[in-house]
């Protein structure tokens, strides 16, 4: 679904190297756990496969299902089926939550040359999401994440996704900032995603998200790279002794 091989990046405006070689290969069908310190790259990873401006690809590349992913623009990228679940995100006043999720999902049929979902339709399927995900009407009136709690956010994020069924889901801290109640509604949507058609990339920086979704391979990254890969079991390790023994293991 995605490889990303030997990807090194760095800032535009400074000549700052952040993603220093990451290699990184996800399976239809499988999630893939990204853990690690702050600021190793995470974050910064999942922006440049999503298109974030600000960034600069110095060697390597990544493709989604053979396709060059930095070739295309960020709404290119969406219609072939990534989504990116921000770990901070941002408030759209003025844009209307329904006009929101509506102009994306039928932006990305059209551009998939299928087509758009009628009112109706399209509205049964949002309650019916909005529904599972404990979101509220007055969220779905309101203007994107405006007035929202931080928890609010998150699960607005996990509603996108679920009306966009992309192929290749990326969520990046989703759990920050969640209560454990919180945490169960967001593992619960991601969980009812699940398919052998669909891949997702969790990037977590504890342990407890990864016992409400299963990944099938943890990936430990670190200063630009992935470190270490395994199992569960690797995350549990990390939540038991931190990141100490791994990165002293590695260096
Ligand atoms: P993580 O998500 O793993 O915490 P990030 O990708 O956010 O890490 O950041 C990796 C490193 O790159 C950090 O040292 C961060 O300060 C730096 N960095 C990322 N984006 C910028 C930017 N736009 N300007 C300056 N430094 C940045
Ligand atoms: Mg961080
Ligand atoms: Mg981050």
């Amino acid at each position: 679904m995605l490889e990303i091989k030997n990807l090194h990046v760095k800032l535009e405006e400074e000549d700052k190297q952040i993603l220093k070689g990451v290699d990184l290969t996800v399976e239809a069908g499988k999630v893939h756990a990204i853990m690690g310190p702050n600021g190793s790259g995470k974050s910064t990873l999942s922006y440049v496969l999503a298109g974030r401006d600000g960034y600069v690809v110095t060697e390597g590349g990544a493709t989604l299902e053979d396709a060059d992913l930095l070739d295309m623009e960020p709404e290119e990228r969406a219609a072939a089926g990534l989504f990116l679940a921000f770990q901070y995100p941002v408030e759209i006043p003025g844009v209307g939550n329904m006009t929101f999720l509506r102009t994306a999902l039928n932006g990305q049929r059209k551009a998939r040359g299928e087509p758009e979902l009628n009112s109706a339709d399209f509205l049964k399927l949002v309650r019916a999401k909005a529904k599972e995900l404990q979101i509220s009407d007055d969220m779905l009136k309101r203007p994107v994440n405006m007035g929202f709690s931080g928890g609010e956010k998150k699960r607005n994020e996990i509603l996108q996704m679920a009306v966009l069924q992309p192929k290749m889901c990326i969520l990046d801290e989703t759990d920050s900032g969640l209560d454990v109640d919180a945490m169960k509604l967001v593992a619960d949507g991601v969980n009812a995603l699940r398919d052998a058609g669909r891949s997702f990339l969790v990037i977590t920086h504890y342990q407890r998200l990864l016992n409400h979704i299963q990944p099938d391979v943890v990936h430990i990254m670190a200063d630009g790279r992935i470190i270490k890969t395994g199992g569960p079991e690797l995350a549990l390790e990390v939540e038991e002794n931190g990141y100490t023994d791994i990165l002293n293991e590695v260096a």
